[in-house]
Protein backbone atom coordinates (compact mmCIF):
# COMPACT_ATOMS: atom_id res chain seq x y z
CA UNK A 1 0.00 0.00 0.00
CA UNK A 2 1.47 3.41 -0.64
CA UNK A 3 2.04 5.28 2.30
CA UNK A 4 -0.24 8.15 0.68
CA UNK A 5 -3.14 6.52 0.77
CA UNK A 6 -5.97 6.51 3.32
CA UNK A 7 -8.01 3.49 3.58
CA UNK A 8 -10.40 2.92 7.13
CA UNK A 9 -11.16 -0.75 7.45
CA UNK A 10 -15.12 -1.49 7.75
CA UNK A 11 -16.12 -4.68 8.97
CA UNK A 12 -18.35 -5.99 5.93
CA UNK A 13 -22.36 -6.94 6.48
CA UNK A 14 -22.62 -10.66 6.02
CA UNK A 15 -23.80 -10.09 2.44
CA UNK A 16 -21.33 -7.60 0.99
CA UNK A 17 -17.83 -8.10 -0.52
CA UNK A 18 -15.28 -4.88 -0.18
CA UNK A 19 -13.15 -5.78 -2.97
CA UNK A 20 -10.14 -5.35 -1.46
CA UNK A 21 -7.81 -5.90 -4.54
CA UNK A 22 -8.85 -2.28 -5.12
CA UNK A 23 -8.34 -1.32 -1.28
CA UNK A 24 -4.76 -2.39 -1.09
CA UNK A 25 -2.31 -1.94 -3.95
CA UNK A 26 1.10 -3.06 -3.32
CA UNK A 27 3.96 -2.71 -5.73
CA UNK A 28 6.46 -5.61 -6.39
CA UNK A 29 9.56 -5.23 -3.59
CA UNK A 30 10.92 -8.80 -4.63
CA UNK A 31 14.09 -9.41 -2.74
CA UNK A 32 17.33 -9.01 -4.72
CA UNK A 33 19.46 -12.15 -5.29
CA UNK A 34 22.63 -10.86 -7.02
CA UNK A 35 25.22 -11.08 -4.64
CA UNK A 36 23.87 -15.11 -3.75
CA UNK A 37 26.23 -17.44 -4.84
CA UNK A 38 24.41 -21.02 -5.85
CA UNK A 39 26.80 -23.48 -7.19
CA UNK A 40 25.56 -25.65 -10.27
CA UNK A 41 26.05 -28.86 -7.69
CA UNK A 42 27.12 -29.67 -4.52
CA UNK A 43 28.63 -32.43 -3.06
CA UNK A 44 28.01 -34.56 0.34
CA UNK A 45 29.52 -32.86 3.45
CA UNK A 46 31.98 -35.70 4.75
CA UNK A 47 34.98 -35.61 7.45
CA UNK A 48 35.21 -31.57 6.91
CA UNK A 49 35.35 -32.18 3.29
CA UNK A 50 32.68 -32.03 0.02
CA UNK A 51 33.61 -35.26 -1.63
CA UNK A 52 31.89 -36.79 -4.75
CA UNK A 53 28.93 -39.96 -4.04
CA UNK A 54 30.20 -43.31 -4.29
CA UNK A 55 27.88 -44.28 -7.08
CA UNK A 56 28.14 -41.24 -9.29
CA UNK A 57 24.40 -40.09 -8.67
CA UNK A 58 23.04 -36.28 -8.69
CA UNK A 59 19.29 -35.21 -7.98
CA UNK A 60 17.87 -32.04 -9.42
CA UNK A 61 16.32 -29.21 -6.99
CA UNK A 62 14.23 -26.83 -7.97
CA UNK A 63 12.28 -23.45 -7.24
CA UNK A 64 8.75 -25.02 -6.39
CA UNK A 65 7.70 -21.21 -7.39
CA UNK A 66 8.83 -21.16 -10.61
CA UNK A 67 9.66 -24.97 -11.53
CA UNK A 68 13.26 -23.94 -12.29
CA UNK A 69 16.11 -26.06 -11.60
CA UNK A 70 18.17 -24.23 -9.13
CA UNK A 71 20.88 -26.87 -8.49
CA UNK A 72 21.76 -30.50 -8.11
CA UNK A 73 22.48 -32.43 -4.73
CA UNK A 74 24.36 -35.59 -4.93
CA UNK A 75 22.71 -39.01 -3.58
CA UNK A 76 24.51 -40.88 -0.81
CA UNK A 77 23.97 -44.60 -0.83
CA UNK A 78 25.59 -47.12 1.64
CA UNK A 79 29.08 -46.47 1.57
CA UNK A 80 28.85 -43.32 1.97
CA UNK A 81 26.88 -43.38 4.50
CA UNK A 82 29.53 -45.67 5.89
CA UNK A 83 32.20 -42.88 5.33
CA UNK A 84 30.16 -40.04 7.08
CA UNK A 85 29.69 -42.19 10.12
CA UNK A 86 32.95 -43.89 10.11
CA UNK A 87 34.40 -39.69 10.05
CA UNK A 88 31.73 -39.10 13.16
CA UNK A 89 33.08 -42.11 15.36
CA UNK A 90 36.67 -40.80 14.88
CA UNK A 91 35.62 -37.21 15.58
CA UNK A 92 33.88 -38.19 18.85
CA UNK A 93 36.26 -40.63 19.72
CA UNK A 94 39.56 -38.50 19.16
CA UNK A 95 38.46 -34.67 19.92
CA UNK A 96 34.86 -33.51 20.26
CA UNK A 97 33.80 -35.83 23.42
CA UNK A 98 36.56 -35.16 25.04
CA UNK A 99 36.92 -31.12 24.21
CA UNK A 100 35.84 -29.29 27.58
CA UNK A 101 32.27 -27.85 27.37
CA UNK A 102 33.92 -24.01 27.66
CA UNK A 103 35.78 -25.01 23.90
CA UNK A 104 32.74 -26.87 22.06
CA UNK A 105 30.67 -23.50 23.44
CA UNK A 106 33.16 -21.37 21.52
CA UNK A 107 32.22 -23.00 18.32
CA UNK A 108 29.06 -22.80 18.79
CA UNK A 109 28.95 -18.91 19.75
CA UNK A 110 30.94 -18.55 16.47
CA UNK A 111 28.55 -20.62 13.97
CA UNK A 112 26.03 -18.26 16.01
CA UNK A 113 27.25 -15.44 15.12
CA UNK A 114 27.95 -16.32 11.49
CA UNK A 115 24.13 -17.82 10.87
CA UNK A 116 23.53 -13.74 11.68
CA UNK A 117 26.44 -12.22 9.82
CA UNK A 118 24.89 -14.45 6.72
CA UNK A 119 21.60 -14.11 7.80
CA UNK A 120 20.36 -12.47 4.94
CA UNK A 121 21.87 -15.41 2.57
CA UNK A 122 20.37 -17.73 4.58
CA UNK A 123 17.06 -16.49 4.36
CA UNK A 124 17.17 -15.70 0.66
CA UNK A 125 18.51 -19.40 -0.17
CA UNK A 126 15.96 -21.01 2.13
CA UNK A 127 13.39 -19.21 0.25
CA UNK A 128 14.05 -19.72 -3.22
CA UNK A 129 14.63 -23.93 -2.59
CA UNK A 130 11.37 -23.88 -0.58
CA UNK A 131 8.79 -21.80 -1.51
CA UNK A 132 8.04 -19.72 1.95
CA UNK A 133 8.11 -16.18 1.64
CA UNK A 134 11.14 -13.81 2.23
CA UNK A 135 9.46 -12.43 5.44
CA UNK A 136 8.89 -16.09 7.17
CA UNK A 137 12.47 -16.68 6.56
CA UNK A 138 14.18 -13.72 7.19
CA UNK A 139 12.24 -12.35 10.03
CA UNK A 140 11.86 -15.99 11.81
CA UNK A 141 13.34 -19.04 10.36
CA UNK A 142 16.96 -17.77 10.20
CA UNK A 143 16.76 -15.84 13.68
CA UNK A 144 15.57 -18.61 15.35
CA UNK A 145 18.12 -20.87 14.23
CA UNK A 146 21.06 -18.40 15.22
CA UNK A 147 18.74 -18.31 18.47
CA UNK A 148 19.49 -22.17 18.97
CA UNK A 149 22.75 -22.26 18.25
CA UNK A 150 23.36 -19.46 21.08
CA UNK A 151 20.92 -21.04 23.14
CA UNK A 152 22.99 -24.70 23.14
CA UNK A 153 26.35 -22.54 22.93
CA UNK A 154 25.33 -21.21 26.52
CA UNK A 155 24.62 -25.18 28.31
CA UNK A 156 28.07 -26.57 26.44
CA UNK A 157 29.89 -26.06 29.84
CA UNK A 158 26.82 -26.08 32.08
CA UNK A 159 25.60 -29.15 31.60
CA UNK A 160 26.45 -30.84 34.85
CA UNK A 161 24.07 -27.86 36.35
CA UNK A 162 21.54 -28.72 33.89
CA UNK A 163 21.23 -32.55 35.31
CA UNK A 164 21.94 -31.59 39.20
CA UNK A 165 23.83 -34.68 41.21
CA UNK A 166 24.24 -36.72 37.89
CA UNK A 167 26.99 -37.02 35.32
CA UNK A 168 26.21 -36.40 32.05
CA UNK A 169 28.00 -38.14 28.79
CA UNK A 170 27.35 -37.77 25.18
CA UNK A 171 25.70 -40.83 23.52
CA UNK A 172 27.91 -40.64 20.50
CA UNK A 173 27.03 -40.63 16.71
CA UNK A 174 23.92 -39.08 16.29
CA UNK A 175 22.08 -39.87 12.98
CA UNK A 176 19.35 -36.92 12.07
CA UNK A 177 16.71 -36.77 9.42
CA UNK A 178 15.03 -33.65 8.66
CA UNK A 179 12.14 -32.75 6.81
CA UNK A 180 11.41 -29.79 3.99
CA UNK A 181 9.36 -27.60 6.04
CA UNK A 182 11.72 -25.98 7.99
CA UNK A 183 14.66 -26.89 6.96
CA UNK A 184 17.56 -24.47 8.70
CA UNK A 185 15.90 -24.27 11.81
CA UNK A 186 15.33 -27.97 11.95
CA UNK A 187 18.93 -28.56 11.56
CA UNK A 188 19.27 -26.18 13.65
CA UNK A 189 17.27 -27.89 16.81
CA UNK A 190 18.93 -31.32 15.70
CA UNK A 191 22.89 -30.06 15.55
CA UNK A 192 22.87 -27.32 18.51
CA UNK A 193 21.73 -29.85 21.29
CA UNK A 194 24.06 -32.22 20.09
CA UNK A 195 27.13 -30.43 20.03
CA UNK A 196 26.74 -28.77 22.93
CA UNK A 197 26.29 -32.05 24.81
CA UNK A 198 29.46 -33.72 22.96
CA UNK A 199 28.48 -35.64 20.23
CA UNK A 200 28.98 -36.27 16.66
CA UNK A 201 26.49 -36.07 13.59
CA UNK A 202 25.61 -37.23 10.35
CA UNK A 203 22.37 -35.63 9.42
CA UNK A 204 20.15 -35.64 6.52
CA UNK A 205 18.33 -33.05 5.12
CA UNK A 206 15.00 -33.45 3.11
CA UNK A 207 15.79 -33.91 -0.91
CA UNK A 208 13.66 -31.06 -1.52
CA UNK A 209 15.20 -28.31 0.46
CA UNK A 210 19.11 -29.58 0.59
CA UNK A 211 20.20 -26.25 -0.38
CA UNK A 212 20.87 -24.20 3.38
CA UNK A 213 22.15 -27.28 5.10
CA UNK A 214 25.23 -27.36 2.10
CA UNK A 215 25.80 -23.62 3.01
CA UNK A 216 25.67 -24.54 6.32
CA UNK A 217 28.07 -27.02 5.49
CA UNK A 218 30.41 -24.32 4.03
CA UNK A 219 29.53 -22.12 6.93
CA UNK A 220 30.83 -25.00 9.68
CA UNK A 221 33.97 -25.04 7.16
CA UNK A 222 34.72 -21.46 7.62
CA UNK A 223 34.11 -22.06 11.61
CA UNK A 224 37.32 -24.27 11.73
CA UNK A 225 34.98 -26.93 13.44
CA UNK A 226 36.62 -30.21 13.78
CA UNK A 227 36.69 -32.43 10.73
CA UNK A 228 33.55 -34.98 11.34
CA UNK A 229 31.92 -33.60 13.88
CA UNK A 230 28.68 -32.77 11.32
CA UNK A 231 28.45 -34.15 8.30
CA UNK A 232 25.80 -33.55 5.84
CA UNK A 233 24.55 -35.75 3.66
CA UNK A 234 21.85 -35.60 0.97
CA UNK A 235 19.53 -37.83 -0.90
CA UNK A 236 15.96 -39.46 -0.61
CA UNK A 237 14.15 -41.52 1.53
CA UNK A 238 16.61 -44.44 0.98
CA UNK A 239 19.84 -42.05 2.33
CA UNK A 240 17.47 -42.04 5.47
CA UNK A 241 16.74 -45.75 5.96
CA UNK A 242 20.50 -46.23 5.48
CA UNK A 243 21.55 -43.75 8.28
CA UNK A 244 18.53 -45.38 10.56
CA UNK A 245 19.93 -48.45 10.05
CA UNK A 246 23.80 -48.20 10.44
CA UNK A 247 25.18 -50.38 12.82
CA UNK A 248 27.31 -47.77 14.33
CA UNK A 249 24.81 -44.99 14.97
CA UNK A 250 23.85 -44.34 18.62
CA UNK A 251 20.62 -42.16 18.24
CA UNK A 252 18.57 -41.01 15.80
CA UNK A 253 16.51 -38.17 15.84
CA UNK A 254 14.11 -37.94 13.29
CA UNK A 255 11.22 -35.22 12.24
CA UNK A 256 8.82 -36.08 9.25
CA UNK A 257 5.80 -37.79 9.09
CA UNK A 258 3.98 -40.26 11.30
CA UNK A 259 4.27 -42.92 8.94
CA UNK A 260 8.13 -42.85 8.33
CA UNK A 261 8.13 -42.44 12.00
CA UNK A 262 6.26 -45.77 13.03
CA UNK A 263 9.06 -47.38 9.88
CA UNK A 264 12.06 -45.88 11.25
CA UNK A 265 10.58 -47.36 15.32
CA UNK A 266 10.07 -50.81 13.82
CA UNK A 267 13.54 -50.61 12.13
CA UNK A 268 15.91 -50.02 15.52
CA UNK A 269 13.82 -51.91 17.70
CA UNK A 270 15.69 -53.89 19.52
CA UNK A 271 18.87 -52.17 18.75
CA UNK A 272 19.70 -50.33 21.53
CA UNK A 273 20.00 -47.33 19.54
CA UNK A 274 18.30 -44.26 21.41
CA UNK A 275 15.75 -41.79 19.20
CA UNK A 276 13.21 -39.04 19.45
CA UNK A 277 10.57 -38.62 17.11
CA UNK A 278 8.87 -35.55 15.81
CA UNK A 279 6.03 -36.44 13.65
CA UNK A 280 2.92 -34.85 12.03
CA UNK A 281 0.08 -32.76 13.51
CA UNK A 282 -3.44 -31.87 12.93
CA UNK A 283 -3.85 -28.67 15.55
CA UNK A 284 -7.34 -27.55 17.40
CA UNK A 285 -7.29 -24.02 17.66
CA UNK A 286 -10.60 -23.42 19.81
CA UNK A 287 -12.55 -19.61 19.99
CA UNK A 288 -14.58 -19.01 22.92
CA UNK A 289 -17.25 -16.21 22.73
CA UNK A 290 -15.54 -14.23 25.01
CA UNK A 291 -12.36 -14.20 22.68
CA UNK A 292 -11.21 -10.99 21.10
CA UNK A 293 -12.21 -11.82 17.77
CA UNK A 294 -9.97 -9.64 15.69
CA UNK A 295 -6.98 -10.97 17.73
CA UNK A 296 -8.37 -14.11 17.14
CA UNK A 297 -8.67 -13.90 13.51
CA UNK A 298 -5.45 -12.63 12.93
CA UNK A 299 -4.20 -15.55 15.28
CA UNK A 300 -6.06 -18.08 12.93
CA UNK A 301 -4.07 -16.52 10.23
CA UNK A 302 -1.04 -16.84 11.05
CA UNK A 303 -1.74 -20.14 12.16
CA UNK A 304 -2.50 -21.75 8.87
CA UNK A 305 -1.96 -19.76 6.20
CA UNK A 306 1.66 -17.84 6.66
CA UNK A 307 4.29 -20.60 5.60
CA UNK A 308 1.48 -22.20 3.41
CA UNK A 309 0.51 -24.52 6.40
CA UNK A 310 3.70 -26.14 6.24
CA UNK A 311 3.86 -26.33 9.69
CA UNK A 312 3.83 -29.88 11.55
CA UNK A 313 1.98 -27.70 14.84
CA UNK A 314 -0.10 -25.62 12.27
CA UNK A 315 -3.64 -24.50 13.76
CA UNK A 316 -5.38 -26.46 10.46
CA UNK A 317 -8.74 -27.27 13.00
CA UNK A 318 -10.67 -24.02 13.52
CA UNK A 319 -13.50 -24.56 16.92
CA UNK A 320 -15.53 -21.86 17.30
CA UNK A 321 -18.33 -21.57 19.57
CA UNK A 322 -21.77 -21.08 18.15
CA UNK A 323 -22.74 -18.01 18.96
CA UNK A 324 -20.19 -16.08 17.05
CA UNK A 325 -19.45 -18.60 14.22
CA UNK A 326 -20.66 -16.68 11.50
CA UNK A 327 -18.81 -13.63 12.85
CA UNK A 328 -15.59 -15.47 12.83
CA UNK A 329 -16.32 -17.16 9.39
CA UNK A 330 -17.05 -13.67 7.39
CA UNK A 331 -13.95 -11.74 9.45
CA UNK A 332 -11.87 -14.39 8.37
CA UNK A 333 -13.04 -14.68 4.42
CA UNK A 334 -12.41 -10.78 4.29
CA UNK A 335 -9.02 -11.09 5.88
CA UNK A 336 -8.25 -14.43 3.92
CA UNK A 337 -8.89 -11.90 0.81
CA UNK A 338 -6.75 -9.29 1.90
CA UNK A 339 -3.86 -11.95 1.97
CA UNK A 340 -1.00 -11.78 -0.84
CA UNK A 341 -0.17 -14.95 -2.40
CA UNK A 342 2.78 -15.43 -4.86
CA UNK A 343 6.41 -14.78 -5.68
CA UNK A 344 7.94 -16.28 -1.93
CA UNK A 345 11.34 -13.24 -2.70
CA UNK A 346 8.77 -10.51 -2.70
CA UNK A 347 8.63 -9.01 0.51
CA UNK A 348 4.64 -8.19 0.50
CA UNK A 349 4.35 -12.02 0.38
CA UNK A 350 1.97 -13.38 2.74
CA UNK A 351 1.64 -16.66 1.36
CA UNK A 352 4.44 -18.67 -1.12
CA UNK A 353 4.45 -21.51 -2.98
CA UNK A 354 3.87 -24.66 -1.89
CA UNK A 355 7.32 -27.23 -1.33
CA UNK A 356 7.05 -29.39 -4.03
CA UNK A 357 4.48 -30.97 -6.68
CA UNK A 358 4.13 -33.91 -4.66
CA UNK A 359 3.08 -31.49 -2.30
CA UNK A 360 0.68 -29.64 -4.11
CA UNK A 361 -0.68 -32.41 -5.57
CA UNK A 362 -1.64 -33.88 -1.87
CA UNK A 363 -3.24 -30.68 -0.84
CA UNK A 364 -5.46 -30.33 -3.89
CA UNK A 365 -6.15 -34.07 -3.21
CA UNK A 366 -7.47 -33.36 -0.34
CA UNK A 367 -9.53 -30.57 -1.32
CA UNK A 368 -10.91 -33.03 -3.61
CA UNK A 369 -11.57 -35.37 -0.13
CA UNK A 370 -13.35 -32.24 1.43
CA UNK A 371 -15.55 -31.91 -1.95
CA UNK A 372 -16.41 -35.38 -1.93
CA UNK A 373 -17.36 -35.77 1.56
CA UNK A 374 -20.02 -32.38 1.23
CA UNK A 375 -18.18 -29.68 2.72
CA UNK A 376 -18.22 -26.02 1.79
CA UNK A 377 -15.01 -24.58 0.42
CA UNK A 378 -14.31 -21.24 0.45
CA UNK A 379 -10.98 -19.86 -1.41
CA UNK A 380 -9.55 -16.58 -1.20
CA UNK A 381 -10.10 -14.96 -5.27
CA UNK A 382 -6.42 -13.68 -4.94
CA UNK A 383 -4.56 -13.89 -8.23
CA UNK A 384 -1.87 -16.25 -8.02
CA UNK A 385 0.99 -16.78 -10.81
CA UNK A 386 0.45 -19.28 -13.31
CA UNK A 387 3.79 -21.19 -13.76
CA UNK A 388 4.67 -22.67 -9.64
CA UNK A 389 3.31 -24.27 -7.20
CA UNK A 390 0.42 -22.52 -5.43
CA UNK A 391 -2.59 -22.72 -3.40
CA UNK A 392 -5.44 -20.34 -2.25
CA UNK A 393 -5.79 -19.86 1.33
CA UNK A 394 -8.73 -22.14 1.82
CA UNK A 395 -11.85 -22.82 4.36
CA UNK A 396 -13.62 -25.82 4.81
CA UNK A 397 -16.97 -25.62 6.67
CA UNK A 398 -19.57 -27.84 7.19
CA UNK A 399 -17.66 -30.81 7.81
CA UNK A 400 -18.31 -33.75 10.32
CA UNK A 401 -15.33 -34.90 12.89
CA UNK A 402 -15.43 -38.20 11.26
CA UNK A 403 -14.80 -36.25 7.64
CA UNK A 404 -10.39 -37.28 6.53
CA UNK A 405 -10.17 -33.42 5.97
CA UNK A 406 -10.63 -32.92 10.11
CA UNK A 407 -8.94 -36.21 10.97
CA UNK A 408 -5.70 -36.24 8.80
CA UNK A 409 -2.47 -33.75 8.14
CA UNK A 410 -2.96 -31.86 5.02
CA UNK A 411 -0.33 -29.35 5.21
CA UNK A 412 -1.72 -26.75 2.99
CA UNK A 413 -2.88 -23.77 3.43
CA UNK A 414 -6.29 -25.53 4.63
CA UNK A 415 -8.64 -24.55 7.61
CA UNK A 416 -11.49 -26.93 8.59
CA UNK A 417 -14.49 -25.41 10.62
CA UNK A 418 -16.34 -27.01 13.19
CA UNK A 419 -18.53 -25.42 16.22
CA UNK A 420 -18.99 -26.13 19.75
CA UNK A 421 -21.33 -25.10 22.52
CA UNK A 422 -19.35 -26.18 25.77
CA UNK A 423 -15.70 -26.40 26.94
CA UNK A 424 -15.96 -30.23 27.37
CA UNK A 425 -17.68 -30.46 23.56
CA UNK A 426 -14.86 -28.28 22.52
CA UNK A 427 -11.73 -30.57 24.64
CA UNK A 428 -13.34 -33.75 23.38
CA UNK A 429 -13.46 -32.90 19.50
CA UNK A 430 -10.20 -31.16 19.95
CA UNK A 431 -8.87 -34.20 20.97
CA UNK A 432 -10.11 -36.96 18.79
CA UNK A 433 -7.39 -37.16 16.26
CA UNK A 434 -4.57 -39.66 16.08
CA UNK A 435 -2.53 -36.48 16.72
CA UNK A 436 -1.34 -34.51 19.63
CA UNK A 437 1.24 -32.10 19.29
CA UNK A 438 -0.23 -28.28 19.53
CA UNK A 439 -3.44 -26.84 20.14
CA UNK A 440 -4.47 -22.97 21.18
CA UNK A 441 -7.09 -21.15 22.81
CA UNK A 442 -8.58 -17.89 22.33
CA UNK A 443 -10.83 -16.52 25.43
CA UNK A 444 -10.97 -13.57 27.78
CA UNK A 445 -11.33 -15.57 30.79
CA UNK A 446 -7.97 -17.33 32.64
CA UNK A 447 -10.21 -19.79 34.12
CA UNK A 448 -11.08 -21.38 30.74
CA UNK A 449 -7.56 -21.27 29.72
CA UNK A 450 -6.66 -23.43 32.20
CA UNK A 451 -9.38 -26.02 31.48
CA UNK A 452 -8.80 -26.21 27.87
CA UNK A 453 -4.78 -26.29 28.42
CA UNK A 454 -4.93 -28.82 31.42
CA UNK A 455 -7.56 -30.83 29.05
CA UNK A 456 -5.67 -30.99 25.79
CA UNK A 457 -3.71 -33.88 25.02
CA UNK A 458 -0.77 -31.90 22.75
CA UNK A 459 2.76 -31.04 23.44
CA UNK A 460 2.38 -27.37 23.57
CA UNK A 461 -1.35 -25.01 23.97
CA UNK A 462 -0.94 -21.56 23.08
CA UNK A 463 -3.33 -19.09 24.63
CA UNK A 464 -4.80 -16.32 22.82
CA UNK A 465 -1.77 -16.81 20.00
CA UNK A 466 -0.36 -19.19 17.55
CA UNK A 467 2.99 -20.56 16.30
CA UNK A 468 5.24 -18.80 18.81
CA UNK A 469 8.51 -20.18 19.20
CA UNK A 470 11.91 -20.11 21.55
CA UNK A 471 14.99 -22.21 21.80
CA UNK A 472 14.24 -22.48 25.88
CA UNK A 473 10.87 -24.38 25.60
CA UNK A 474 10.56 -27.66 25.07
CA UNK A 475 8.17 -28.81 21.52
CA UNK A 476 6.79 -32.49 21.07
CA UNK A 477 3.94 -34.37 20.67
CA UNK A 478 1.41 -36.52 22.52
CA UNK A 479 -0.02 -39.54 21.19
CA UNK A 480 1.35 -40.14 17.27
CA UNK A 481 2.82 -36.60 17.35
CA UNK A 482 5.81 -38.07 18.70
CA UNK A 483 8.14 -39.40 21.18
CA UNK A 484 10.90 -37.09 23.21
CA UNK A 485 11.18 -33.45 22.98
CA UNK A 486 13.07 -30.57 21.29
CA UNK A 487 14.13 -27.48 23.02
CA UNK A 488 14.86 -26.29 26.62
CA UNK A 489 16.65 -28.88 28.99
CA UNK A 490 14.08 -31.27 27.56
CA UNK A 491 15.90 -31.09 24.22
CA UNK A 492 19.48 -30.88 26.24
CA UNK A 493 18.53 -34.11 28.14
CA UNK A 494 17.67 -36.03 24.40
CA UNK A 495 21.74 -35.71 24.00
CA UNK A 496 22.76 -37.57 26.99
CA UNK A 497 23.20 -40.38 28.83
CA UNK A 498 23.08 -39.56 32.72
CA UNK A 499 25.14 -41.52 35.16
P1 LIG B 1 8.70 -37.39 5.56
O1 LIG B 1 8.26 -37.80 4.24
O2 LIG B 1 8.47 -38.30 6.70
O3 LIG B 1 10.24 -37.05 5.42
C1 LIG B 1 11.04 -36.59 6.49
C2 LIG B 1 12.48 -36.96 6.23
O4 LIG B 1 12.63 -38.38 6.26
C3 LIG B 1 12.99 -36.52 4.88
O5 LIG B 1 14.35 -36.18 4.99
C4 LIG B 1 12.80 -37.79 4.06
O6 LIG B 1 13.58 -37.84 2.90
C5 LIG B 1 13.21 -38.84 5.05
N1 LIG B 1 12.68 -40.18 4.79
C6 LIG B 1 11.69 -40.58 3.93
N2 LIG B 1 11.51 -41.90 4.00
C7 LIG B 1 12.40 -42.38 4.91
C8 LIG B 1 12.69 -43.69 5.42
N3 LIG B 1 12.02 -44.77 5.03
N4 LIG B 1 13.67 -43.80 6.35
C9 LIG B 1 14.34 -42.72 6.79
N5 LIG B 1 14.12 -41.46 6.33
C10 LIG B 1 13.14 -41.29 5.41
O7 LIG B 1 8.05 -36.02 5.99
P2 LIG B 1 7.97 -34.72 5.09
O8 LIG B 1 6.80 -34.88 4.19
O9 LIG B 1 9.29 -34.38 4.53
O10 LIG B 1 7.68 -33.61 6.20
C11 LIG B 1 6.44 -33.26 6.62
C12 LIG B 1 6.09 -33.98 7.91
O11 LIG B 1 6.98 -33.60 8.95
C13 LIG B 1 4.73 -33.59 8.41
O12 LIG B 1 4.04 -34.73 8.82
C14 LIG B 1 5.02 -32.67 9.58
O13 LIG B 1 3.99 -32.63 10.52
C15 LIG B 1 6.25 -33.27 10.12
N6 LIG B 1 6.99 -32.31 10.95
C16 LIG B 1 7.00 -32.48 12.30
C17 LIG B 1 7.66 -31.59 13.12
C18 LIG B 1 7.68 -31.76 14.61
O14 LIG B 1 8.48 -31.11 15.27
N7 LIG B 1 6.84 -32.61 15.18
C19 LIG B 1 8.36 -30.51 12.55
C20 LIG B 1 8.34 -30.37 11.16
C21 LIG B 1 7.65 -31.28 10.38
P3 LIG B 1 12.97 -37.17 1.55
O15 LIG B 1 13.14 -35.74 1.72
O16 LIG B 1 13.76 -37.66 0.45
O17 LIG B 1 11.55 -37.62 1.45
MG1 LIG C 1 13.65 -27.13 -3.71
Amino acid sequence: MSETTETTYKPTSPNSKLDFASVWEYDPAPESTANVKVKERYELFIDGKFVKPSKGRYFPSTNPATKEVITEFAEATQNDIDQAVKAARKAFKNEWSSLSGKTRGKYLYRIARMLQERAREFAILESMDGGKPIRESRDVDIPLVAAHFFYYAGWADKLEYAFPGKTPEPIGVCGQIIPWNFPLLMLAWKIAPALACGNTVVLKPAETTSLTALKFAELVQDAGLPSGVVNIVTGAGQTGAEIVNHKDIDKIAFTGSTGVGKLIQKSIAGTGKKFTLELGGKGAMIIFEDAPVDQAVEGIINAIFFNQGHVCCAGSRLLVQEGIVDQVIRKLQDRMEMLIVGDPLDKNTDVGAINSEAQFETVNKYLQIGLDEGADVYQSKCEIPENGYFIRPTLLTNVAQSNRVVQEEIFGPVLTVQTFRTADEAITKANNTQYGLAGGVWTDKGSKIFKVGAGLRSGVVWANTYNKFDPTSPFGGYKESGVGREGGLHGLAAYVNLR
